[in-house]
């Protein structure tokens, strides 16, 4: 890994995370793995993964898609039945409004990184269960470790309160920074939400204006 990248990952506090061999791998004098290996190693064990009881009935794993050096992540509750049967995160017409909610922060769905919080579907599209993001979170810490994003978007209710482990309801959890292992994170609506309460677009909008804002703030941080 390269000097400024372990600066980075040292000043993000998310060193050990990349730096210590990482969960589930046997061989602790194996050369440390470029970052292609650790991504790959990283999908093989989530694709078998059996750690909760998800794995039961899920069709395929959705692990995540998008740029693995993005500024931006995403992070959604988990997998529902379209994503399920195509290994996507955000597909259908929830998909789509997300699409033009990324747009709408100037970017395609390709250029930031789009995950769950759990990475198989809870079935009948249930809330995932506090033991069943605790079981999989290491997978997302591994994800965050290997991205380095500058601002993360947790995407609705659930995902808020299962990532910030509060149940504190969703309107008290927008429109401030809060603290994911040192990288800022802002609390958004769900686009299922927004397509089932259209009057809330213009609240969802400031939320992104907002997490602009914040992310210009981190980027001039870092600058100087
Ligand atoms: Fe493993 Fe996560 Fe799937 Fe549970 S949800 S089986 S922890 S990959």
């Amino acid at each position: 890994m390269d000097p400024v990248r372990l600066r980075y990952l040292q000043a993000m506090g998310i060193q050990a995370w990349v730096l210590r061999q990482p969960v589930g791998e046997a061989d602790s004098n194996a050369a440390p793995a470029d970052e292609d290996e650790l991504w790959r190693r990283l999908l093989d064990e989530i694709a078998h993964c059996t750690a909760c009881d998800l794995h039961q009935t899920r069709t395929h794993t959705v692990p995540g898609t998008g740029d693995h050096h993005a500024d931006w992540m995403l992070i959604g509750e988990g997998p529902g039945e379209q994503e399920d049967l195509k290994g996507e995160p955000f597909v259908g017409r929830a998909g789509k409004l997300l699409d033009e909610m990324i747009r709408a922060l100037g970017y395609r769905r390709e250029q930031v990184y789009i995950t769950n919080a759990v990475k198989c579907r809870p079935p009948g599209n249930r809330d995932p269960k506090p033991e069943e993001v605790a079981a999989c979170e290491p997978f997302l810490q591994r994800q965050i470790a290997l991205v380095r994003p500058r601002i993360i978007l947790a995407v609705g209710r659930i995902a808020a309160q299962a990532l910030l482990r509060t149940k504190v309801p969703l309107a008290r959890l927008r429109g401030k920074v809060h603290d994911y292992d040192g990288i800022p994170l802002i609390v958004i609506y769900h686009p299922a939400y927004l397509l089932r309460n259209p009057a809330a677009k213009r609240q969802a909008w400031e939320d992104l204006k907002f997490a602009w804002r914040v992310y210009q703030q981190r980027l001039q941080e870092a600058d100087g």
